[in-house]
């Protein structure tokens, strides 16, 4: 489809800091947009509907699914995720780079529905640290942080699969790396 080259996915286990580097990179380039998910998860303190994610009960997200308005979806520790059409492919169209923050699945799903896509996977320094990074957040409890590092490692086998790869040891130094990535794609990626 015309317009891949523009879509940019990014993945890392949670607590990685992963949203941290993406909005210092759209702070910096305002010219490249992220996607809002449609997600069953409660929000979190602080979170708004339509920015961080849409917010929906279950009925409304299979509601979506079955009108095909969701390109990839997931469940992620008991939750939906999905991606909305209405949030990628007019962006593509109009040949504007748009970064989707997903997981793993999530990730190849879009790969291989749009193969001119790129993928980055954002790595955490070491697993101390990110445990350090989740138990800080201290919104989740034990039960959660504990279901996030095992599914953190299993994501982490994954990332080999990924075509690039950044590590977030300082977050203006990672979304830079993540900026230069996006550059060169632009600059080279295929456009379908
Ligand atoms: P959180 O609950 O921490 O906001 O998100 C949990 C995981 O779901 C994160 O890895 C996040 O990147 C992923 N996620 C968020 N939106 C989507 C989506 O639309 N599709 C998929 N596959 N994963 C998503």
């Amino acid at each position: 489809m015309k317009g891949e080259k523009y879509l940019f996915v990014v993945s890392g286990p949670s607590g990685t800091g992963k949203d941290t580097v993406v909005a210092r990179l759209l702070k910096d380039h305002p010219e490249i947009q992220h996607t809002v998910s449609a997600t069953t998860r409660a929000p979190r303190e602080g979170e708004k509907n339509g920015i961080n994610y849409h917010f929906m009960s279950v009925a409304d997200f299979e509601d979506h699914l079955a009108q095909d308005q969701i390109v990839e979806h997931t469940q992620y520790c008991g939750n939906y995720y999905g991606t909305l059409r209405s949030e990628i492919e007019r962006r593509m169209a109009q040949g504007i780079p748009v970064i989707l923050v997903i997981e793993v699945e999530g990730a190849g799903n879009i790969k291989r529905l749009y193969p001119g896509a790129t993928t980055v996977f954002v790595l955490p320094p070491d697993m101390q640290e990110l445990e350090r990074r989740l138990r800080n957040r201290g919104t989740e409890s034990e039960d959660t942080v504990q279901r996030r590092l095992k599914r953190a490692q299993e994501e982490i086998a994954h990332s080999v699969e990924y075509d690039e790869h950044v590590v977030n040891d300082q977050v203006e130094a990672c979304a830079e790396a993540l900026y230069s990535i996006i550059q060169s794609r632009l600059q080279h990626g295929q456009d379908a």
